[in-house]
């Protein structure tokens, strides 16, 4: 049961609902805008070329183009407005919009039926109207079918043949099933359309991550580290706010990895890595420099800060338990920017990093 409504009410996952109906409102608006101004002109050109010829439908033609001169402003105005707010204002004048015309190509096929026995014009516009605006399936049931009861009851007074009458609701039930079934197919192949670039966008996203990031940590790699350092730099040299660098590297890891082996080394990187994300703040830039060296860029940061964060991760590592039996520690570099190059930047900070390795370690070097 819950597979046929599905079936029969296009699906979209609730994430993507609010963007897709936006969008496809959006998409309406300007066809709306597009449809009112094309009906403008072709009435009047008919009303004004053939208006001895026009029989009874005169004010039928009058009253649309009236129809379309006020919804042509409010289509505007409201394709103008932005895109989340009016949402039930929008939606609301789409429909009424929708089930004007629908009425109109109703009267245009019922009032002339002593002469022409066709409802071409409803017709065309039951599939105009599923062709080009996409409204939910359920209200088009609605549209659909008040206007379909509507044309069955007045059509006996215009039509006065019964034979034709018969003829005539027959064919257009047939053709209001139809093309409501095409309007299910039109918005279904427009979410279609949608997901595919959605999944596109989502996968560029990744691909984009994972040519910046390294994989084990989830941190900015060697490349992208150095790159958003350079931006960095660019940045502190435009508006001359400050900028920190600190460079961290594990303390005698080679042992770690000979005692314990390369599979609990990499733990500890991870762990250590999580420790930064935890320790550090929103804005700092942390990247895995290396195989168990990290870069902690610290915009709009000064040396004396730079250096409190430095001591609350020395303090937080050499505290934490990795499983091993023994504490870990961490040594480093702090500086901060004097108008070098990211080269020489990362080359006095490492300096620093060394001295701190030189002086016994678990320590940073300001
Ligand atoms: P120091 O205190 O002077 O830093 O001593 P150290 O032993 O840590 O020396 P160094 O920093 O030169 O050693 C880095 C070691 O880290 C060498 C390498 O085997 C190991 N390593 C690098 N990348 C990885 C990795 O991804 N996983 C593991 N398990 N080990 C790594
Ligand atoms: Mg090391
Ligand atoms: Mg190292």
């Amino acid at each position: 049961m819950f597979k046929i409504i599905r079936n029969i009410v296009p699906f979209l996952p609730d994430k993507y609902k609010n963007e897709f109906a936006n969008t496809v409102i959006r998409e309406n608006f300007l066809k709306l805008i597009i449809c009112a101004v094309f009906i403008i002109f072709l009435e009047s050109a008919i009303f004004i070329f053939f208006k001895d010829r026009l029989f009874n439908i005169e004010k039928i033609i009058i009253s649309i183009i009236i129809l379309n001169l006020i919804f042509l402003p409010v289509f505007f105005y409201l394709k103008k407005i932005p895109q989340e707010s009016c949402h039930t204002a929008k939606k609301t004048i789409q429909t009424i919009y929708v089930l004007a015309m629908l009425v109109w190509g109703c009267a245009m096929s019922v009032v002339p039926q002593s002469r022409f026995g066709f409802i071409n014009v409803y017709v065309m516009v039951l599939f105009a109207a599923s062709a080009f605006i996409l409204i939910k399936p359920v209200t088009y049931l609605f549209i659909f079918s008040s206007v379909y009861v509507g044309f069955f009851f007045i059509l006996p007074y215009y039509q006065l043949d019964s034979n034709a009458v018969v003829i005539l609701r027959i064919n257009a039930f047939g053709m209001n099933i139809f093309a409501w079934i095409f309007s299910r197919m039109v918005i279904k192949m427009r979410m279609h359309s949608f997901l595919d670039k959605k999944t596109i966008e989502e996968k560029n996203l990744r691909l984009r991550d994972m040519a910046v990031r390294d994989s084990m940590t989830n941190l900015l790699n060697h490349d992208h580290s150095f790159k958003m350092l350079h931006d960095e730099i660019q940045e502190a040299a435009d508006s001359g706010s400050a900028l920190s660098l600190i460079m961290a590297d594990i303390d005698h890891f080679k042992q770690i990895n000979d005692r314990f082996g390369h599979t609990t080394g990499d733990e500890i990187i991870i762990g250590f890595s999580q420790i930064l994300l935890k320790t550090c703040r929103i804005s700092d830039i942390l990247g895995r420099y290396g195989g168990e060296e990290f870069i902690i860029i610290l915009p709009n940061t000064l040396l004396k800060d730079a250096a409190a964060i430095a001591e609350r991760i020395r303090a937080t590592v050499e505290s934490f338990d990795f499983r091993i039996g023994a504490p870990m520690t961490v040594s480093g570099g702090i500086c901060e920017y004097k108008g070098e190059s990211a080269e020489e930047f990362i080359n006095k900070t490492d300096e620093k990093l060394y001295r701190a390795k030189a002086e016994g370690r678990n320590r940073f070097i300001i």
